[in-house]
């Protein structure tokens, strides 16, 4: 059977209706359905050494033109439809985005799973089955609602498995319901991603927006991914979900070894389980409590075994993202924890004068990342700097315990979503040009080199980049009803809303610039700002600088006598799906969070590989892109970490001295509460972020402004010598094969997990 005649099959069966006479959202079902198939023909990958990825996000966005990549079906697929009216692109529109992360930590564990199949190693994902996962995000009156996203439909990629184990609670016991998702590698074999989900959860629980009843742990326990933390009952709720996701990723894994015939003695040396970020955590203390209680281990030898089992990713140095849970709290919802943890603490105390290291601190609070230091055999940061910054200043004190446990894994994105499924047309002519090499061996990239000066290369480089800023354009109009200008430069700046990324920066930057054109002073070629973000519903300064950006859009779109010039847009519910359609379609990629602040970045490293050119500070992963690109391929400013990190200790920033030094920033930052603003936007958001940047501004906004204003204009100018930026566009993308996952993971492989 050809696969024409495989699909007309399963459209004949599950709708009675031939390939042609089916509708997108029918034809969406199909293809998941012979995708699915193909999947559960193909063997999973075996090994006697095994890798378990727990972590409470795997952003994995759209699952149907990737599978059939990795399938090795796409191409086929696309012309089977196209012979019978369809096209792929209009089918995808209709699969709903599983929202099972926040933004770059999830999204790198989904990267992870694909280049762990890729690259034919034996590694399971471990993680939660959340219903309405991340909010959907929608604009109403400029300021961000929040409603739930309905993701799970009647037939998805999930797999519902037999497994189920009982997880126990201070105040009772739940089931567990295991649903699998296969994880295909780019010609490769299959892995698993478990989703633990409880077979109690009662969707109507779900009021208005995302409100519910935080207590109804039986009922509420995998609703929402980070359900609101501002209160005590978030608070106890997300430690309900992490003990949850790891007994069962504990219970599991036991499972499988015992299925193996291996001997629980040895787990560590047929195991290897990879913890991401601290939020999984516990289940160092949840094995050590099960191979004690269950298993006839003794305590000595538990935590010997999983301390050689467990290795640790650290994410952040922000200081509010190191998790430390009150011992009252992990009493109330975990009590059979309690008693290893502190004993676990113990064993540190009695070693370790220090107080700085220790895992209960004097105010009873239990620091989670201490217990992955000291009780797991590797503490890994996620770029250079962030490793060098680790070691050298935040994790220093444990640095100096276990130099031999810390390393780099420089973060990574799969080539497969990033560039073969978003970007065609430049995959295509990658392989035209330089063969398909770089498919698989990601450094064949830079082959491209060596047409830097070749006319034609950069010519259809550049008309790429233009199909892409077309095709995203009418797909904004229809969706957010904006006209955007594909001749104007795309300058977009796509992630997270948090003061340290700093999008109140870029704001400020387009205030600067929207008053020099009221000015009379005009741009040569139209700009177009791009942003997307969402932001924490608790966050409440992110809520206002959204709203600066939404207010900024009305004003600088509305105004006629500078709307033929620049444009601001806000995209709404920024999410993967999104971001593979404006990545590809961009020219200048902001990545200008304070130095020190952004631990790698990995929106970054997509743009670059698109062929955008970044506009950025010396901060996480962009000081690899620097050393790679060198000085004339990106755009560096704004102090660097070491400066940032001693005005901290210092404390010796005052952005009201910027404020008064400079009258081109007192202007900007002044726009915010000015006529203009006030009359379409509200006052209390707008007085409340003038004030914060006044007064506060932790994440020294002003300190960079000028610069960026200054380089940023350069950048425009750079960008009218059009074969300068071409060159730059071939540069940037030749040298990003660095930033393939399968790098990151042969890496993590090498000097961690050591699978086989
Ligand atoms: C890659 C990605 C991120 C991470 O972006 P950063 O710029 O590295 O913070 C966040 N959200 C989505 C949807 C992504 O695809």
């Amino acid at each position: 059977m050809n696969l024409e005649q495989e699909l007309n099959e399963i459209t004949g069966r599950m709708f009675g209706k031939n390939i042609a006479a089916c509708s997108t959202p029918l034809l969406y079902n199909a293809l998941m359905v012979l995708a699915k198939e193909r999947m559960s023909a193909h063997p999973v990958i075996k090994g006697d050494r095994k890798l378990y990825y727990i972590s409470m996000e795997f952003l994995i966005g759209k699952l149907l033109s990737n599978n059939l990549i990795n399938l090795g079906l796409y191409d086929e697929v696309k012309e089977v439809l196209k012979e019978n009216g369809h096209t792929l692109s209009e089918i995808e529109e209709h699969e709903p985005e599983p929202s099972l992360g926040n933004g770059g930590l999830g999204r790198l564990a989904a990267c992870f799973l694909d280049s762990i199949a890729t690259l034919g190693l034996p590694g399971d994902g471990i993680g939660l089955n959340y219903h309405f996962g991340l909010f959907k995000q929608v604009f109403k009156d400029n300021l961000q609602k929040a409603e739930k996203n309905d993701w799970i439909e009647h037939d998805s990629w999930l797999n519902m498995t037999d497994t189920s184990f009982t997880v126990e609670f201070g105040k009772g016991k739940v089931v567990s319901k295991l649903y699998d998702m296969d994880v295909i590698g780019y010609k490769a074999g299959k892995n698993k991603l478990h989703l633990f989900d409880i077979e109690s959860i009662d969707e109507e629980l779900v009021e208005d927006g995302i409100d519910f009843d935080k207590e109804d742990i039986e009922h509420n326990l995998t609703l929402f991914l980070y359900p609101d933390d501002s209160d005590k009952a978030g608070n106890l709720l997300r430690i309900y979900q992490e003990y949850f996701m790891v007994s069962n990723g504990a219970q599991l894994i036991l499972k499988e070894e015992k299925a193996l015939g291996h001997d629980l003695h040895k787990l560590n040396e047929h195991v290897a389980i990879q913890i991401n970020d601290t939020h999984p955590t516990m289940v160092i203390p949840e094995l050590i409590r099960l191979l004690t209680e269950n298993e006839g281990l003794a305590m000595d030898e538990a935590i010997d075994i999983v301390s050689r089992t467990c290795a640790y990713t650290n994410h952040t140095i922000l200081a509010e993202a190191l998790e430390k849970w009150p011992l009252e709290y992990l009493e109330e919802v975990v009590p059979q924890l309690v008693p290893i943890i502190k004993e676990l603490d113990a064993r540190v105390k009695k070693s370790y004068k220090d107080k700085t290291v220790h895992i209960i601190d004097k105010d009873k609070k239990v620091h989670m990342a201490h217990i992955d230091i000291h009780y797991g055999y590797s503490v890994n940061g996620v770029a250079a700097i962030h490793t060098e910054i680790l070691k050298n200043t935040e994790l220093n004190n444990f640095y100096k315990l276990y130099p031999e446990k810390f390393n780099n894994k420089t973060n990574g994105i799969t080539f497969r979503r990033w560039l073969l499924s978003c970007n065609h047309e430049l995959a295509d002519f990658l392989s035209e040009t330089i063969g398909d090499g770089f498919k698989s061996e990601a450094n064949e990239l830079e082959k491209l080199l060596k047409f830097e000066n070749d006319e034609n290369v950069l010519n259809r480089l550049e008309e790429i980049k233009r199909t892409k800023k077309e095709e995203v354009s009418a797909y904004i109009k229809e969706k957010e009803g904006v006209e955007l200008n594909p001749d104007s430069i795309f300058d977009i700046q796509v992630k997270r809303l948090h003061e340290y990324k700093r999008q109140q920066m870029n704001a400020l930057y387009i205030i600067h610039k929207y008053l020099e054109i009221k000015g009379g002073k005009k741009p040569v070629r139209p700009i177009t700002f791009i942003f997307g973000a969402k932001a924490a519903p608790a966050y409440v300064i992110a809520q206002d600088i959204i709203h600066l950006i939404l207010v900024l859009e009305k004003i600088v779109n509305n105004d006629p006598d500078v709307n033929k010039y620049m444009k601001v847009l806000m995209v709404e519910n920024y999410n993967v799906a999104y971001a593979e359609k404006l990545i590809p379609a961009c020219d200048i990629s902001e990545q200008i969070s304070l130095a020190s602040k952004e631990a790698s970045g990995t929106g970054n490293m997509k743009f670059m590989l698109n062929g955008a050119v970044t506009l950025g500070t010396s901060d996480g992963a962009n000081v690899e892109i620097h050393e790679l690109v060198g000085d004339d391929n990106i755009y560096i400013f704004g102090e660097k970490a070491d400066t940032v990190i001693k005005h901290y200790e210092k404390a010796d920033y005052v952005s009201k001295d910027y404020y008064e030094k400079s009258p081109v920033i007192k202007e900007a930052v002044d726009f915010i509460v000015g006529n203009q603003a006030l009359k379409v936007g509200h006052k209390e958001n707008l007085r409340r972020l003038h004030k914060e940047l006044l007064n506060k501004d932790w994440f020294m906004t002003l300190l960079d402004l000028e610069d960026y204003i200054k380089v940023k204009d350069k950048v425009f100018s750079d960008y009218e010598d059009r074969l300068k930026w071409k060159k730059m566009m071939l540069n940037n993308i030749a040298k990003a094969g660095f930033f393939s996952s399968d790098r990151t993971i042969e890496e993590y492989n090498r000097d961690i997990w050591k699978l086989r």
